[in-house]
Order: structure tokens, then sequence, then C-alpha cells
């Protein structure tokens, strides 16, 4: 074991602060890696306040952070995929059983004996996991990722989570050229959709609530922005859509969104209301729609996504602060004020 510097919360009511950590030394497996940048996650700020205590109690202290992008100071004696100075990445998860339907079909987020990044029990130290927000962390290298070196890399970091939940149903659904694709909600997982959207070559229609981000919207890839609040703007799109991704956390009225769907259409939800939705089954029976959710991506179809990334040149539009801004920045990303990630600078780290 080694003591690593992390920044970590020792309550739902507790700011994060500095502290330190121990990590395992590396085994036979294993991939240390230099944590450069770690993206904060909407899940980061609910985890870190418990707010999911039904679902996923939080355990104190806890270390956020499933964003992370480094560079690799060792590896284990087996290791074959990397070595010290490769550019690498961690998602949302740093171990599952292998074995089970789910992991034999490389949708190992599904598994039921996964290992998250963070707040997991930790089958090697006892506890649970530490996350991104953090010097180093030490990870299985089946769970380790390649990153393009062409990529920015704190624009990179959010790829782990916000890219691969927006890529995957893409994916999934067959989002294509000359198919329509809505993506409702502009935010963390919205900028992302939009982007993978218009660069698998779909007509991209952005849905907002916000008059205000109809230039961004444009300009991150939209073919058009509508302004979900205004009935005639949604009329004109009524049944219309093969795919829409609803990327949004607040309450709000998903059969608007059915009803834009056409025949077959799909509307796969990312962002997580806390309260349970309505859904009004004739909007579904009409045209036999469905309705679906999806959660982040297999081990394979990341490094798909980030392939694709380094591909396209595609990174999430980031705010680059330093770790000793982040209590502010949950703050503000309450607000959604943030344009459209914030990305860790860990570099600031080292001088606590
Ligand atoms: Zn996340
Ligand atoms: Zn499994």
């Amino acid at each position: 074991m080694y003591n690593t510097k992390a920044y970590s919360a020792a309550s739902a009511k507790s700011p994060l602060a500095h502290t330190q950590i121990k990590r395992r030394d590396p085994t036979e497996r294993d991939v240390q890696i230099e944590i450069l940048f770690c993206g904060i996650c909407h899940s980061d700020l609910h985890l870190v306040r418990n707010e999911w205590s039904s679902i996923m109690p939080a355990v104190y202290p806890i270390v956020p952070g499933h964003e992370i992008v480094g560079r690799v100071t060792k590896v284990g004696p087996a290791v074959a995929k990397y070595k010290p100075g490769d550019l690498a990445a961690v998602g949302c998860l740093v171990d599952s059983d292998g074995t089970c339907p789910q992991c034999k079909a490389r949708l190992e987020q599904f598994c039921p004996n996964l290992t998250l990044t963070f707040n997991s029990p930790d089958k090697h130290l006892g506890g649970v996991t530490y996350g991104g927000y953090s010097d180093s962390i030490v990870v299985d290298e089946r769970f380790v990722l390649r990153v393009p070196s062409s990529l920015n890399l704190a624009g990179a970091a959010p790829l782990l989570c916000a890219g691969i939940t927006t890529y995957s149903p893409m994916r999934h659904r067959g989002v294509t050229k000359g198919k329509k694709v809505g993506v409702v909600g502009l935010g963390g997982l919205g900028h992302m959709g939009v982007k993978f959207a218009r660069a698998f070559g779909a007509h991209v229609v952005v849905f907002t609530t916000s008059p205000n981000k109809k230039e961004d919207a444009l300009r991150l890839g939209g073919d058009e922005v509508v302004v979900s609040r205004n009935a005639d703007e949604m009329k004109k799109h009524s049944g219309s859509f093969d795919f829409i991704l609803d990327a949004v956390s607040a309450e709000h009225d998903i059969n608007a969104y059915i009803n834009l769907l056409a025949r077959e259409g799909n509307l796969t939800l990312v962002g997580a209301p806390a309260k349970p939705l309505s859904v009004s089954a004739f909007s579904l029976i009409m045209g036999r729609r469905s309705l679906s959710g999806s959660n982040i991506g297999g081990i394979a179809e990341t490094q798909e996504m980030l392939d694709f990334c380094g591909a396209h040149n595609i990174t999430a539009d980031v705010e680059v602060i330093p770790i000793q801004k982040v209590n502010e920045a949950y703050e503000r990303l309450l607000k959604s004020d943030v344009k459209y990630r914030f990305s860790i600078d860990m570099a600031s780290l080292k001088s606590e």
C-alpha cells in the first residue's frame, strides 16, 4: 500500500477537503495511473451528499470521480497492454466478475458483481473504492482504457461518463445518416449527445427550455433548436423522430416528447429524475413507440467511443478548475452554471 493525496467528504453535509488515502501497490494485472484530469459528474454530487441513499448509500469518507484521464506510472508483471508513460483513462467501473451473462455480452455495466470506481466495496483493501479526485489510482488493466493522444486531455475526461452515456444508446438504436434525432436538455450529457448525433450524420434537433442556449446548441452541432415551452414549435415536429435522447434529470413531461416520435421511434432516458415519470400508454401504443433507459456502456464500447472521438476530434466543452474550487463548482453545477462540464486539473492537488 502507499499513500496518495485526494479530496474527500467526511459526511453528507461536509465540503470536500484535502486528505490522504491508501491505494494498493499494483498487483500482477494492475495499472497505476497518475491522474491528470478528472471530470465532475452530477452523480459525484448526488453520492457525496447521499441523495441516492435508497439505491446507493454513501460510505464516508467518500472520494468521488469517475471521469479519469492520466498517465501510466507503473504496471504489474502480467500487464501487456500498457507501459509507463502511456496515456490511460478510467471510467465508472474498475472491476466485474467476468463470468455472468452481462460480462460475457461485454456489458459489464450491468454485472451484478461490478465494482464502481468509487463508493463500491473494495475487494483488495476492504472498505470502499476511492475515485478520481486524487493524485493516482490503481486499476486492473481490463478496466483501463487507451486515450487517443490527439485529444485535449481536460476535455477528454468527461468522455468516460458523459461521453459513453450518450454514445452507447445512439449506437444501440442505430443513429446514422438520414435519421432524425432529438436531444432533450443541453447540459453535461446533452451537449455530448448533440456532438455524437452530429458526428453519426443524423439530423439533430436540440430541445431546450432556455432560448439563450439556442446559439450554443447550433454551435455544438444542432441543425435545429426547439424551445420546448413553445407548444407551436413542438407541434411542428409531431410524429417525426427516429430517436430522442432524454438527458433531463429534473421533473418534466415525457409524453410531450414521446408524441414527437415517428412509428417505431424510441426515446431513451439517460437522465434520472428522482420522482417516477408519468407515461401515457396512448403515446406509446400509437405508432408502436418505445421508451427505454441506458446506463454508460461496456468497456469494449467505451474504448470504441474513445477511438471514435480520436478520429473525429470530439471532446467535452469544459471549464478547467483547480481542485480547490471543487465545492464552488458543485454549487454552480446545481444552477447549471457551467458550459458544459467541469474538469479538475489534478496538478493543483500536488501543491497541497
Ligand atoms: Zn458520471
Ligand atoms: Zn458479470
